[in-house]
């Protein structure tokens, strides 16, 4: 199905956060952190359609982030508000008995998973990526019997108490503790800012042989490891594409270590790499997977899909979320993995495809820039880099990155920082996006990249 809608160009007027969102929304108090201005939005969303975003005003945005790579779909698509309407008509949530979509969904996501996953596991539901975390921790811990969790720096897999121990951010860290004990940090491949040196060629190989070494040594703390819980692509952590053989060298580890692997494909599944897991990009199937995002899009939902081996060893507590049994969020799931993988569309496939050709016409972009550098990702999960100076890879100061991306918002285009600096781009649209709406929504990106620049 073509999703078309106007774009206008309107320069965005309204102030955010207004008023009343300052008074009763806690996330407002986020807008006026003095160390954040990238993540100072101003726009109030009053409907959507696709790619497009509305403003109260009348003004239509191109949403490149596609509401933080959540709507992959693109928003309020036409078959998901379909099965909304269907759905609240017979039945709405089931909390304490199961419903049938809850067990539909589990067969459909048990084979839609990675190979070594499908058709051999089953899944918790929850209603978060935060709550997915801290389940995936938990059982970890019974599985193994084992205490402590490694994560990798850069990480971000939610704001509860686990998930918090396990980011190396302080800004989202600080005054919330005691965080979770035994929570570790490794460093993440991340080749272009390697902890090393910028210019090893093994960074992926060397992260890993380091992560090996701390298991291996005693002293170093890393004595009671229940699991490694990695992003396939560390997504907030800066849009990065590790080499293969970091996840694979990982895999390796884990399994001699007798360690269960969490990957969190939280933000980097549901087809926006170019394959329905971007674990699948690597050939490594994790003991555990934590979704969210893409998978509910439009309505809530996240889970834990873990393989059958460890079914006998969890305790038999039940761990369900009362919320979690909702036929509604259930049945947008279904709707949107019928449109992800329906072989007309070829939605996940158009998106490895034309992903490259948006990264090339990136490169090029940035080969003329001062300040725009690296390009990277695969299919509608792109990171580009933007730095003060090419030759430091000094990031650009967070300033100028506020200044960039209120510019993108007022010629019409939504697009979001991430990364230890707040200094990367990340490009991720709907899948839906139209090959014209999303090269305009790049010029127009290009263009407040330039305005700041000179
Ligand atoms: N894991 C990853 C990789 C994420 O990107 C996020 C959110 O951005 C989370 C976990 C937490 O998900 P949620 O915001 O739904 O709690």
């Amino acid at each position: 199905a073509s999703l078309s809608y106007p774009v206008m160009p309107q320069m965005v007027s309204n102030e955010f956060p207004g008023r009343r969102a300052q008074e009763v929304i806690q996330r407002a108090l986020q807008f006026q952190s003095p160390t954040r201005p990238s993540v100072k939005g101003r726009i109030v969303v009053e409907s959507g359609y696709g790619a497009g975003i509305q403003d109260p005003d009348g003004n239509i945005l191109i949403d490149l982030s596609a509401g933080v790579a959540v709507s992959n779909v693109g928003r309020n698509h036409p078959r998901v508000v379909a099965a909304i309407r269907d759905q609240a008509e017979r039945l709405m949530h089931s909390a304490g008995l199961v419903n049938e979509t809850t067990v539909a969904l589990a067969e459909r996501l048990s084979a839609c998973m990675p190979e070594g996953l499908r058709g051999e596991c089953f899944t918790w539901f929850g209603m978060s990526g935060s709550a997915a975390t801290e389940t995936a921790i938990k059982f970890a811990k019974a599985i193994t019997g084992r205490s402590q969790i490694i994560a990798f720096e850069g990480a971000y897999h939610g704001v509860f108490h686990g998930s918090l121990a396990l980011t190396t951010r302080e800004n989202f860290r600080e005054k919330f503790g005691p965080l979770m004990p035994g929570a570790l940090h490794m460093p993440y491949a991340y080749c272009y800012r390697c902890f090393v040196d910028l210019k090893y060629p093994d960074c992926g190989v060397s992260c890993a042989k380091y992560l090996d070494y701390k298991l291996s040594t005693p002293n170093t703390g890393a004595d009671d490891v229940a699991a490694v819980i990695v992003e396939s692509m560390q997504a907030d952590g800066g849009y990065i594409d590790p080499p293969v053989e970091f996840l694979q060298m990982l895999r390796e580890i884990c399994t001699r270590r007798g360690i269960l692997l969490i990957i969190d494909e939280v933000q980097a599944g549901a087809g926006r790499t170019g394959k329905m897991w971007a674990s699948e990009h690597f050939g490594v199937v994790p003991d555990m997977m934590t979704w969210a995002k893409g998978i509910g899009g439009d309505l809530p939902l996240s889970g834990v899909t873990v393989h059958k081996r460890y079914q006998d060893k969890l305790p038999l507590a039940s761990q369900v979320i009362t919320g979690a049994e909702n036929a509604l969020a259930n049945v947008v799931a279904l709707a949107n993995l019928d449109i992800l993988l329906d072989p007309q569309d070829n939605l996940i496939e158009r998106a490895a495809l034309f992903g490259a050709e948006i990264k090339a016409e990136l490169a090029a972009i940035a080969a003329d820039s001062a300040i725009l550098d690296d390009v990277r990702g695969r299919g509608f999960f792109i990171g580009v880099e933007l730095v003060a100076d090419k030759a430091t890879r000094k990031p650009l100061e967070p300033k100028r990155v506020g200044a960039i991306l209120q510019r993108c918002e007022q010629l019409g285009v939504r697009i979001m920082a991430c990364g230890r600096y707040g200094s990367t781009i990340r490009i991720m649209p709907p899948l839906t996006i139209t090959k014209a709406h999303f090269r305009e929504g790049l010029r127009r990106f290009a263009q407040a990249v330039s305005e700041v620049e000179h």
